[in-house]
């Protein structure tokens, strides 16, 4: 581990633009953004040439699955695959751990299962679910950064989905804590309806499984959570919004006040459905990637504001649970393993559509780290802010291979993709972490609650 004074840039962004400075640090934090030349004498300094240095992405969907079900991810190989990515800070999903983080004690067990494990630094989503309206004030206070819930099945039995009444019973907690509610936005009347027409359909065709998850499931639920967060006045966020149609709605929402805001992941800007074969289950994932016009209109709206950020919604399982054997998209397990890959992945098809970093660091790294409350000491290069920062070549290229992942498991629908961008090194608090593959020293990423520093 190196504890650095100064990196310095031809390419530093900072929140007024991109230049070539040099970046001050002092005890964790930016002290200052000083000339290029002018450099502290005798301290560590880490020139990154023509390297960006940008503030480390904050990535606010994470599914770690531990404790429960760390077979599947956990905190040392997320977080490993986090700082190769350029990812500094992560918020972590309440589900698919088990216990859930649906009480305080939950998210004290999931605190104590990540001691000492995480390269970066961690925090937690509390968990909404019917019945536990009582616990969610107890879970803010013990550091939850807001709560997430599902209003079709999760896919896990321990972590229930919520219909309007149970929102009706959190909802007011939830605003009088003034903590975001992030939802999972498909109703299950338009899934159940579409399915009941897909009962003879090839489980292996990737248009079976797109039919069967239709736009109208998200748009409905979009319409509803617009409604409660009128309502009650509570914060309601759109986690991994698939379907154009959702925008103009969260558009003229947003327009009269409403505080929703929403997010998409790379996986819907990356990938068409058109591109996927049959039977190719790396790719499942709920809602579903849907056609290219879609996906070009999700652009068209992130460029406008109406999406706010792109975030991973990293979900892996062990292989098996894939079902690449029999290539059933319908007993797969739905989830998209990218943690590692969400950088490259979108300065890909940024750099194809002439978006620039000042986009990237809105939507990977200001914007998600508003949602979390953290906009004042992450997600930029100013003075005061925390010194978590990624040095990345955005220039070079590189072919996806299984055995550069660090997730714990390696299957992942970009493998063999050509993606531009390299992670040359990644800082936390002013110490180097990660550097070209290696990683320094031991995991100090700090286990972060809502609100502190
Ligand atoms: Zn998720």
């Amino acid at each position: 581990m190196t504890t650095i004074h100064a990196i310095r840039s031809k390419r530093v962004v900072t929140p007024e633009g991109v230049r070539a400075a040099t970046v001050r640090i002092r005890n964790g934090s930016i002290e200052a953004i000083t000339g290029y030349n002018d450099l502290p004498s005798g301290k560590h300094t880490y020139d990154a040439g023509e390297s960006v240095v940008m503030p480390g992405l904050v990535d606010t969907h994470v599914h770690i699955n531990e404790p429960g079900r760390t077979d599947w991810e956990g905190f040392e190989t997320a977080t490993r695959a986090a700082a190769a990515g350029g990812v500094t800070t992560l918020i972590d999903m309440p589900l698919n751990s088990i216990p859930t983080t649906t009480t305080a004690a939950a998210l004290e067990t999931k605190r104590q299962a990540a001691r000492k494990k995480c390269w970066v630094n961690v925090g937690f989503w509390g968990g909404v679910l019917p019945g536990n309206p009582g616990e969610l004030s107890a879970l803010h206070r013990a550091g939850a950064f807001g709560f997430k819930c599902f209003l079709v099945p999760s896919g896990v039995p321990e972590f229930a989905h919520v219909n309007e009444d149970d929102l009706r019973a959190a909802l007011p907690t939830l605003a009088a804590l003034d903590v975001p509610m992030l939802v999972h936005a498909e109703l299950p009347g338009p899934i159940e309806e579409a399915n009941k027409k897909l009962t003879k359909s090839d489980p292996t065709r990737y248009r079976a499984w797109l039919l069967s998850r239709p736009a109208s499931a998200e748009t409905a639920a979009v319409e509803l959570m617009i409604r409660l967060a009128r309502e009650f006045k509570a914060r309601v966020h759109i986690v991994h919004l698939s379907s154009e149609l959702s925008v103009p709605l969260i558009r003229r929402a947003k327009q009269e006040g409403v505080r929703i805001t929403a997010e998409t992941c790379p996986h819907y800007l990356f990938f068409a459905s058109g591109s996927i074969r049959n039977g190719w289950t790396a790719y499942k994932c709920a809602p579903p990637i849907r056609d290219s016009q879609n996906n070009k209109k999700l652009w068209t709206a992130l460029e406008k504001g109406a999406i706010d950020f792109v975030v991973s919604d990293h979900s892996p399982s062990p292989p098996a649970m894939k079902c690449l054997a029999t290539g059933s998209f319908f007993e797969a397990w739905g989830g998209i393993s990218s943690l590692q890959l969400g950088l490259p992945v979108m300065w890909t098809k940024m750099h194809e559509r002439n978006f620039s970093l000042k986009h990237l660091l809105r939507w990977m790294c200001s914007g998600p780290a508003r949602l979390a409350g953290l906009e004042k000491c992450k997600g930029a290069i100013a003075t005061g802010y925390d010194a978590d920062i990624v040095v990345w070549n955005p220039e070079k290229r590189f072919i996806v291979r299984p055995k550069m992942l660090q997730h714990r498991h390696k299957l992942t629908p970009y493998v063999n993709h050509a993606l531009r961008g390299t992670v040359e090194a990644t800082f936390l608090r002013g110490e180097m972490i990660y550097d070209r593959g290696r990683f320094l020293g031991a995991p100090q990423g700090a286990l972060l609650r809502r609100g502190e520093r």
